[in-house]
């Protein structure tokens, strides 16, 4: 009885221990009580540590589940019918240098051989795939309990954006996301000295020591051509599962296309590979759109994205072409103007003046010859099937617009 108290002592004070250092993360201290908990009966991934000889080691060059299986006295009958058996689920030739794993030997095992039973292996800090082939053979793919430890950084672009993110001791993971919540707005092969962000997110943690990669990121602004992007992750359904990224005023960072590049005019000419034209008497393909509109007209960035191209031939006339991320290009011909401050290598938003309707190179009247390049290659702009990006509804903005205040006030504090 006095045990059964001192257990329930112990295990209080465990608890409680744990929720003064993590106040406001309760999933969090629960894992830990888990880990405590698990930590007293000695267990080793949920197996009883004194039931096995546990050996603990990392995948060598040229090893191979069957080598190492091989090492601890496994028939190589046994480890065919062991690879044949779980090959659908985990194809043992996945198994890389260098990731630790585990193999347990039954202490007790009839012919007092201690054969092995279990082997696991890492694939990643996260994760683990756990094979026990104790009766019957089976795979089970687990994840470990972690911790997360909120964080705030800035990281100013001076050297390059990989090098100056190890100079801050951070995770190059943390550029690979970022360039994945701003592929519709930063060319991250582009970035110049000066270009900064600013990011508010989740590190990892195994048993709260251990570093296991880049969680959440929750806030983030991108200095970039000296324009700020913003980029809050928010969930809009109901059941708060599908985050997405939106900026300050509730616009997703997945960019879709302006119908036009301009406020006004007609479209005057349809993209048309097998155009004829009787004065030519011939087939002149049509790579673009024509929006015909009076000289003057401003002609608008239709997404964000980088100028590329800016110049003069004797067909174009006066054009800009934009790289928007690394599938979508845009250009726009026979300007007038150009506007002011753009030039190769710009960063314009969507909906940025870019230049003017002319009539300048191969036009017959004013307008904007508007082409669409998908992977380098022309596509009819109209038919091109964009990825959705809705903005919030009118009705939810006032909610989200709170939601990302301390964020957004975090974001510029830093
Ligand atoms: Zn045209």
């Amino acid at each position: 009885m006095q045990k059964q108290i001192i257990k329930i002592l112990a295990l209080f004070l465990l608890i409680s221990s744990c929720q003064n250092s993590k106040k406001n993360k309760p999933d969090i201290s629960q894992n830990q009580v888990k880990d405590a908990v698990v930590k007293q009966v000695a267990k080793i991934f949920s197996y009883p540590k004194d039931r096995y000889i546990v050996t603990q080691d990392t995948v060598a060059p040229n090893d191979t589940f069957g080598k190492i299986l091989s090492r601890f006295d496994l028939p190589y009958s046994d480890i065919y019918k062991i690879t044949q058996k779980i090959k659908d689920t985990f194809d043992v030739k996945r198994i890389k240098v260098g990731r630790p794993y585990v193999v347990l030997q039954q202490k007790d095992s009839v012919d007092s051989l201690a054969r092995p039973k279990v082997f696991i292996y890492e694939q990643d800090p996260l994760h683990y795939t756990v094979i026990d082939f104790h009766d019957s053979i089976q795979v089970h793919f687990k994840n470990k309990k972690f911790s997360t430890k909120r964080k705030s950084v800035e990281v100013v672009i001076n050297k390059s954006l990989y090098q100056d993110i190890a100079d801050k001791n951070l995770s190059p993971k943390l550029a690979m996301e970022l360039s994945n919540i701003y592929a519709w707005t930063v060319d991250f092969f582009h970035l110049n000295k000066g270009d900064a962000f600013k990011v508010i997110y989740d590190d990892i943690y195994i048993n709260d020591t251990v570093y296991a990669g880049v969680g959440n990121i929750y806030a983030s602004v991108f200095k970039y051509g000296g324009k700020d992007f913003y980029a809050f992750r928010y969930a809009l359904d109901s059941t708060r599962q599908h985050f997405d990224y939106f900026d300050e005023q509730g616009h997703t960072l997945r960019k879709q296309f302006l119908k036009a590049p301009l406020k006004f005019g007609r479209i005057s000419s349809r993209y048309n590979p097998r155009r004829f034209i009787k004065y030519y008497g011939r087939v002149k393909p049509h790579f673009g759109t024509d929006f015909a509109a009076p000289i003057g007209t401003p002609i608008m960035a239709t997404a964000n994205g980088i100028v590329v191209k800016k110049g003069y031939t004797s067909g174009n006339g006066n054009y800009i072409k934009i790289k928007h991320n690394a599938t979508y290009s845009t250009q726009y011909l026979h300007m007038s103007k150009f506007a002011k401050g753009i030039h190769v290598g710009s960063v314009v938003k969507q909906g940025e003046v870019i230049g003017y309707v002319g009539m300048t190179g191969h036009a017959s009247g004013p307008h904007v010859c508007y082409r669409f390049w998908k992977n380098g290659k022309q596509v009819d702009a109209l038919k091109e099937k964009m990825p959705p990006a809705k903005p919030i509804d009118k009705k939810l903005l006032p909610a989200y617009l709170e939601f990302i205040k301390p964020y957004k006030q975090k974001l510029d504090s830093i």
